[in-house]
Formats: C-alpha cells, structure tokens, sequence
C-alpha cells in the first residue's frame, strides 16, 4: 500500500507484538532523516518494555514501536541537513541516546547520559521494528562510508557493540600483562566485551562466564582465554582461585546485573579490583562494606556509549578487527524472535530484517 509501512508494535504490554500497517513517516523539521531501516538489533531491554515492567520509568503511550539498534540506508532528509554530510542512499547507524545538545552531559559528549535523553523504541519516539524511521537530527546519525559493511553487522554495535565498549573503555588503565578480566554473561553483549578485552586489554587474560556451554562456545570464538561454565562448577570462587594461581580477577565486566552476579562478582574480585555493571535485570544488590573497603574494590556503572565511542566501533568493524555473530528473524517472525531472547536461545545478537 502505497504511503504505509510496517511496523511491529506494542498494543497491550505482555502480549505478542502486533505487525501494523502504519502511515509512513514524514519529514516536517529541517533537521529531520528518514531512514529505510536495514536491520534492527533485539534486545533485553526490549524484553523489559514489552512486558510493562517498565511501564513506570518508560511510561509510552501504546501502541507503541520498539527497537534502539538501528542501521540503514537514508531515504530523505530535511532542508537544512548538509548535503557534504548526509543524503539519500548514504548506510547510517542510528545512534541513541538523542540529548538535548546543550547540558553539561551533551556538551562533553555524553548525550546518552543527557537528562532529556530520548531513545528511539525506548520512548515517546518508535524505534526500528518497522520499514522506516524518522530521526529528528542529522547529528543522532554516523554516516558509515564503506562498502563492505552491511546494516545487520552495523545495527547491533549501536547498544550490544558499544556498551561493553565503554565499560572496558572505562577501566583500561587497571588491565596489561598479568592482569584478569572477566566478562560475566555471553550473551549479544558478553561476545563483544570478550573481543573488546582482548583489543583494549593490554595482554590481560580473558574469563568468559556463562550458565550456556554454546554460548561460551562463542565466546572461545571471540577469543577468550579461559571458559568457566557456572552451571557445571561446583565452587565459582575455588575455581578462579585455581585458574588465576590465587590472583583472582582485576576486572568484571557483569553484563548480567542480578543481585546474584553482582555478589558473585565481589567474591572473586582482585584487590584493588573493579565491577563494571552493564546488564539491568536486577534491582538492588548487597555491598559487603568490609570487603570493599580493605580491598579497595571500584564499582561502575556503565551506560551504552557516546556517539564518538560509537564511531570507535564502526571503525573497528571497518578494519574488520572486530567479528559480529548474529542470528538473522525476518520482521514477520518477531514474535518468535522474541520468544527465542526469553528461553536465551539466541547465539550471539538476532536481528530483525524488515
Ligand atoms: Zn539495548
Ligand atoms: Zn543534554
């Protein structure tokens, strides 16, 4: 139908997503892209939008469209976007976070951390289940400039392949040779942080933890050092005690974020040694004060990237130092996709092809 697109949405929270034929978005600001969405990265967060569990802190009005990993190619742009920097045709990766440009935290580049930030999918604007999507600027957009890369390896790095690039980023300075990083979790985060330590680790030895022997099948791929199944060991703390010669670990990325991981993570921590939390699934964990004060410990918490740190990553995908390892869900198949995220039987990142 001409003047339509599709889109899958949230009608009710904790149903299945409904696929709609919606009016096609028009540019009415100057500013403005319309972007033909690629491919749309799914992810947990998502999980926790369509169920309503964050109903209160993402109040959305529904029917609503989500997806907040978005790559494609420019469709129409407003009167006033230059046309040296963006036009029609030109692949794009859609970063979020889109600050209001003039707070302290816009104005030293952190716009994901903006007050006003706004997410496409994860607020009043819809995000990239959907054919197209209108970005309100030019500036919330990295124009790629490459032929080799395609909209499915490039959506992902705009939240799986940016977040644990920042929280690695962020503690770089504790890792080299003889140092432990442990990245907790292998999910569509966990395979990136595992390459990002072995970029950025200085000769650091990489711990991949995960409950999936597939998934840390994955994370041997992305190059980690040592596999630790936590389904199968009897005792996480004696087994890091033996792996590491009774060093423990300097640095945990926990990609996870329950109340469980987060103190298993203390439990195995080096002196001196730091936990990055980038997963949300849980709500309050316990500090042991103790512990915390006469090891020195540094806790973090990391939120997805900056739009300069996002451009770190692409370039790394350009020059094919990085490798995405993705499941592929037609638009129509959402539903299952999702169902498939839940039981965590997706490898890698899916990625929904409208
Ligand atoms: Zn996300
Ligand atoms: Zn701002």
């Amino acid at each position: 139908m001409d003047g339509y697109i599709r889109s899958a949405r949230i009608h009710e929270y904790n149903k299945p997503l409904e696929l709609d034929n919606i009016y096609k978005p028009v540019i009415s600001r100057d500013e403005e892209v319309l972007v033909k969405v690629g491919a749309s990265g799914l992810c947990h967060s998502d999980l926790h939008l369509i169920s309503g569990e964050w109903r209160n802190i993402i109040p959305l009005n529904l029917p609503k469209t989500p997806g907040h990993e978005i790559a494609g190619w420019i469709e129409e742009v407003g009167t006033s976007v230059p046309e040296n920097i963006m036009k029609p045709g030109d692949l794009v990766a859609v970063f979020g976070g889109w600050g209001c440009g003039w707070c302290i935290q816009c104005k030293s580049g952190d716009e994901q951390l903006c007050a006003f930030a706004k997410w496409p999918g994860l607020s009043s604007f819809d995000g990239g289940f959907s054919e197209y999507l209108l970005v309100p600027s030019y500036r919330f957009l990295v124009n790629v400039r490459s032929s080799e890369v395609v909209p499915e390896n490039l959506a992902p790095l705009t939240d799986a392949g940016l977040t644990p690039y920042r929280a690695i980023k962020k503690i770089k300075s504790i890792l080299g040779p003889g140092r432990n990083i442990g990245i907790l979790g292998i999910g569509g985060l966990g395979s990136y942080a595992v390459q990002y330590a072995k970029i950025l680790g200085g000769g650091s030895k990489v711990f991949a933890m995960d409950r999936s022997e597939s998934k840390l099948e994955l994370a041997s791929k992305c190059g980690a050092d040592h596999l630790v199944n936590l389904r199968s060991i009897d005792n996480l703390v004696d087994r890091i005690r033996a792996q590491t010669g009774g060093k423990m670990l300097d640095v945990i990325i926990d990609c996870v974020g329950t109340d469980k991981t987060f103190y298993d993570s203390i439990s195995i921590l080096a002196k001196g040694g730091c936990v990055v939390i980038v997963g949300l699934f849980g709500t309050a964990a316990k500090i042991p004060i103790a512990m915390t004060v006469l090891n020195e410990y540094k806790i973090f918490g990391s939120l997805w990237g900056n739009y300069n740190e996002l451009r770190e990553v692409i370039e790394l995908l350009n020059e094919g130092r990085i490798k995405n390892h993705i499941t592929k869900f037609r638009l129509d198949d959402v539903n299952e996709a999702i169902k498939l995220l839940k039981e965590g039987q997706i490898i890698g990142r899916g990625v929904l092809i409208p």
